[in-house]
C-alpha cells in the first residue's frame, strides 16, 4: 500500500503515537503532574485530537506556536496552554495572554515588563532559571547551562531580586538544562535547583522542569521520575510540568525517500529524493545518523553506500550505511524516527519539494498535506 505513494513523504503512525502517549499518561496518572507536549518538536495539529486525550496541553516558544496550540488544543479541548521565549516582542504579549494561561519569562526585566499586563489577563506567570549544571556532554548547542547561555536566570541574579522584593506576583519557575536525557540527570538537576532555589519554590505555584526527558525510550527510568515529581510535589506544595517534545513523538514517525541515482567516487553514493538540509536538518545540525529500516553500519552488509541528496550542498550527505542487495534506481529507503524536529524543521533551500505528510491509523493511510511550487515561491 504505502508503496504507491509518491516520495518523499513523511508517514506517522498512529499506534507509535499511543504507545507513547500511554506511558506519558501513565506518569500524569501516578504524579498528578501536568505533562505538555513541546510544540517545537512536533506540531501537527491534525494528531492534537489525540494528543487531547492524554496530555495536559501544549507549550509554545513564541506567537505562532501558542496560537497553534490556542487554535487546536487549548480551545477546542479545554487544555493549557504556556509559552516561553528567550525575549518577547513587545506586540505579540497581548496575544500571548489571550492565548496562553502560563507565560514564562527568560529574564527579571522581561518578567517585570510585562507581569502587569499578563496579572490584568488572568495569566500565571514564571521566570525561567539557569542551574548553572551541565549533565550532558558533546551537544553543546543544546546545553542551556554552557558557559554564555543566555538561557534563564543564574542563582545570583534571581536571589538577589526575590530579596530585594521585586519578584512579588511571581508563580512559577522554569528550567529547561536536558536533552534527551534519562531521569538521573533529572535528578542531578533537581538536586541543584532544590538547593539554590528551594526556598523561593515554597512560595510558587508551579515548577516547570522542560523538556530533554526522554521518557518514552525503552531504557527510561520511570520510576524514578515518578518518585523524584512525588517528592518535588510534596515537599514543596507545587504544581509540576514536564514539557517533553521528543518523547511525544519518539519512533512514530518515517521519511520515505527513493533512489534517484547512484553515482561512485571511491563509494558507492546513492543520491535520495529526500535530503539531510531540506527534510532532516538535524542530521547536519545535531548531528546524528538516522536509523535506515533494514540497513546496517557502513561495511557490515554486504553493499554499503553513502546516502546523501539532490541538493548542491556538498556536504548534504546523510551517513553510511550497508544492505544485503545492491541499491537500484527507484529503491525505497524508510528513515526511521522522523516524526520529531523534521516537519518543524524542513525548508526549500535549492527549490527542494517539502516531503508530503501521512497517517497510519490501523490499515488505513491518510494524506494530510502535500506541497509543491506554490509553497515554495509563496515564502520568498
Ligand atoms: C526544546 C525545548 C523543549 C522540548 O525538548 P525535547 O528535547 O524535545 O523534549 C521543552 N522546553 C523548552 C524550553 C525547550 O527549549
Amino acid at each position: 500500500m504505502a508503496a504507491v505513494l509518491k516520495t518523499p513523504y513523511f508517514l506517522v503512525d498512529e499506534d507509535d503515537l499511543i504507545h507513547n502517549l500511554e506511558i506519558l499518561k501513565r506518569v500524569q496518572d501516578e504524579t498528578g503532574c501536568h505533562i505538555l507536549l513541546a510544540q517545537k518538536c512536533f506540531s501537527m495539529y491534525s494528531t492534537y485530537p489525540l494528543l487531547a486525550k492524554y496530555l495536559a496541553g501544549t507549550t509554545a516558544s513564541g506567537l505562532y506556536e501558542a496560537k497553534l496550540g490556542y487554535r487546536y488544543m487549548a480551545q477546542p479541548f479545554g487544555k493549557e496552554n504556556h509559552v516561553y521565549a528567550a525575549a518577547y516582542l513587545p506586540e505579540d504579549l497581548p496575544y500571548l495572554a489571550g492565548y496562553c494561561d502560563h507565560i514564562s519569562f527568560n529574564s527579571v526585566n522581561q518578567w517585570l515588563t510585562y507581569k502587569e499586563l499578563c496579572q490584568e489577563a488572568g495569566v500565571s506567570t514564571g521566570i525561567r532559571i539557569n542551574p548553572e549544571i551541565s549533565t550532558q556532554e558533546g551537544h553543546e548547542i543544546y546545553d542551556p547551562c554552557a558557559k554564555y547561555s543566555r538561557m534563564g536566570v543564574r542563582k545570583e541574579e534571581f536571589l538577589s531580586a526575590y530579596q530585594r522584593g521585586l519578584l512579588e506576583g511571581l508563580k512559577g519557575i522554569h528550567f529547561h538544562t536536558l536533552c534527551e536525557q534519562n531521569s538521573d540527570a533529572l535528578e542531578q538537576t533537581l538536586e541543584v535547583v532544590e538547593k539554590n532555589f528551594g526556598e523561593v519554590l515554597k512560595h510558587m505555584d508551579w515548577v516547570n522542569f522542560g523538556g530533554g526527558h526522554h521518557i518514552t525510550r525503552a531504557d527510561y527510568d520511570l520510576d524514578r521520575l515518578i518518585s523524584l515529581i512525588k517528592h518535588v510535589k510534596d515537599c514543596y506544595q507545587v504544581e509540576v510540568y514536564l514539557e517533553p517534545g521528543e518523547a511525544v513523538a519518539l519512533n512514530a514517525g518515517y521519511l520515505e525517500a527513493s533512489v534517484l541515482d547512484i553515482v561512485e567516487n571511491d563509494k558507492q553514493i546513492a543520491i535520495l529524493d529526500t535530503s539531510a538540509a531540506c527534510h532532516m536538518p538535524d542530521v547536519l545540525e545535531m548531528p546524528y545518523r538516522p536509523e535506515v529500516l533494514g540497513a546496517g553500519e557502513e561495511g557490515e552488509k554486504k553493499y554499503s553506500y553513502l546516502l546523501a541528496g539532490p541538493t548542491c550542498l556538498s556536504g548534504d550527505v546523510i551517513g553510511g550505511y550497508s544492505f544485503d542487495r545492491p541499491l537500484k534506481v527507484g529503491d525505497r529507503l524508510t528513515f526511521l524516527d522522523m516524526a520529531i524536529y523534521s516537519m518543524v524543521k524542513t525548508n526549500t533551500f535549492n527549490g527542494m519539494k517539502l516531503p508530503a505528510i501521512y497517517y497510519r491509523k490501523g490499515k488505513e493511510i491518510k494524506k494530510i498535506k502535500s506541497f509543491d511550487y506554490e509553497d515554495f515561491e509563496r515564502r520568498l
